[in-house]
């Protein structure tokens, strides 16, 4: 007999396969796999995100569930429409997008300027402004989790609510949560923090919306902002201003959503429109370093573009270990070796390591475990023994201390439950293992994924090569 606790009241009990079919994968992130749902009898299309239990704890799924059903009213987030639970994984049910990443469809743009930016600008702060008057940061704003509602790239929705927090009664938060490049220092020093945290991440999203590339590098930190001449010098100054005060390092000086959503600038007054051909095209080769995880020799990308392209292809992919995504200084990962197993098993390195130290993690543990009365460190005994031989987890249930059965009720009765614990932790090993499966194919189709990916470049650059070889032949014969 399993028990399952459930961490939704109302959430739904039987298999989602029961009322949608699933279909091709959306995308995943590093706790969850989000793909195709069509639902059996209206045929509905939905986007179904599966959370497997081990990745994460009731406290946080409730959280998210709350969170996304508080902004579900506004036309800048992805709606909520079921929550199901079972006794391997919570799933969400949510609104279907089907335009991609905003970075991604970026670098696929005929046309860019910056009216267009301020436009897809003007939505998502409006979507900030909404989620911070209910007082919720959201803590992971990355151009990965804003998504267009079509190919027409015109609607855009802030998803994601994974980390997102409430701010308590004390009036900050200081858990050190999100991902490295976006993070304001603030957050990255273990400061107090509270909705400006998401400003700063907004004005390092606006900085490569408008040129290609991040304020930063990632490994030197957060050094002074520069607005290079080359890209910026045709770009309104209105908007360079903005970017300045949004990436201030003091969280009181930069501007609130509201504030923002005022700028004459994000209203679509001051842009200018002109064609910002150059940024598609070194947002192109950003999206490439940013899949590779290369994205420190990003200077170079800026500094020479095609060659920034061909030295990925010199020494990126073969010799430099990946990483799909930035990384997260995780909430969710509750054991921290069983984590870095994961990457190691996938070959995937931290590239843009972490600032914060290793015992952070421990940390942001330690305050889980006191903030949330249902936490617990479920499959311990899997991953918790860095070194010498490991136990069998069978062994460590110490199934053998059950030497015979007593016939005392009382005694049968403590039996019956140390059974029950056992199948128990049984049952989450079993979880355990399904989850470390899937991940080992999912590493598979992305590597697949990246192949197809270094091909297809491969024979442009081919292309390009073919063709200027036929230019200089043409040359010649003149
Ligand atoms: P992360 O590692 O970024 O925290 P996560 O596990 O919390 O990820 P999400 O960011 O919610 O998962 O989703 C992962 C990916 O799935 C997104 O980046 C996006 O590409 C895709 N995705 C998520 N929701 C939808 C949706 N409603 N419609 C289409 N695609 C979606």
């Amino acid at each position: 007999m399993t028990t399952v606790s459930y961490a939704f009241p109302d959430s739904k009990r039987n298999p989602i396969e029961d009322h949608y079919e699933l279909k091709e994968q959306l995308g995943d992130g590093q706790y969850s796999v989000v793909k195709v749902g069509v639902h059996k009898l209206t045929t509905e299309e939905v986007a179904i995100k599966i959370i497997h239990r081990s990745q994460t704890e009731s406290y946080e799924f409730c959280n998210e569930v709350e969170l996304m059903r508080q902004v579900s009213d506004h036309p800048g987030f992805i709606k909520l429409f079921d929550v199901y639970e079972d006794e391997k994984n919570f799933t969400l049910v949510m609104e279907l997008v089907r335009g991609g990443e905003l970075f991604d469809k970026i670098g696929q743009l005929s046309t860019y300027n910056e009216e267009r930016v301020a436009k897809l600008l003007h939505q998502i702060v409006s979507a900030l402004a909404y989620l911070h008057s209910k007082n919720i940061v959201h803590r992971d704003l990355k151009p990965e989790n804003l998504l267009f509602n079509d190919d027409n790239a015109t609607i855009i929705k802030l998803c994601d609510f994974g980390v997102a927090e409430k701010i308590p009664e004390r009036g900050y938060l200081t858990e050190i949560i999100g991902t490295e490049s976006y993070m304001a220092p603030e957050v990255e020093d273990g400061k107090p923090y509270g909705v400006s945290s998401d400003m700063y991440g907004l004005g390092v999203i606006m900085y490569i919306m408008l040129c290609g590339y991040p304020p930063f590098e990632p490994e030197n930190g957060i050094v002074d902002l520069e607005f290079p001449e080359e890209e910026w010098s045709t770009i309104s100054t209105t908007v360079k201003d903005l970017i300045t005060k949004l990436l201030e390092r003091d969280p009181n000086k930069r501007p609130t959503a509201q504030e923002v959503l005022n700028n004459p600038w994000i209203c679509g007054d001051t842009v200018q429109k002109e064609e910002l051909k150059d940024t598609v095209h070194t947002m192109k080769i950003y999206n490439h370093y940013r899949a590779s995880g290369n994205l420190g020799s990003m200077r170079e990308a800026k500094a020479n573009k095609k060659e920034a392209v061909w030295s990925i292809f010199a020494n990126g992919y073969s010799k430099k270990p990946k990483q799909q995504k930035p990384p997260k200084l995780k909430k969710k990962v509750q054991n921290p070796q069983k984590k870095q197993k994961k990457k190691e098993s996938i070959s995937i390195v931290n590239i843009i390591s972490p600032r914060a130290p290793d015992n952070n993690n421990n940390n942001n543990i330690k305050k889980l475990s006191e903030k949330s009365p249902s936490f617990r460190v479920p499959f311990s005994k899997i991953n918790e023994q860095p070194e010498g031989p490991k136990a069998s987890p069978i062994d460590e249930l110490q199934l053998s201390t059950i030497t015979h059965i007593s016939r005392d009720p009382q005694e049968l009765q403590i039996t019956v439950s140390l059974l029950e614990s056992k199948l128990v932790s049984l049952s989450n090993i079993n979880c355990a293992l399904e989850s470390q499966i899937d991940e080992i194919s999912g590493s598979f189709t992305k590597l697949k994924l990246e192949r197809d990916e270094i091909r297809r470049t491969l024979d442009e650059a081919l292309q390009e090569i073919e063709s200027y070889r036929q230019k200089n032949k043409k040359k010649d014969k003149k």
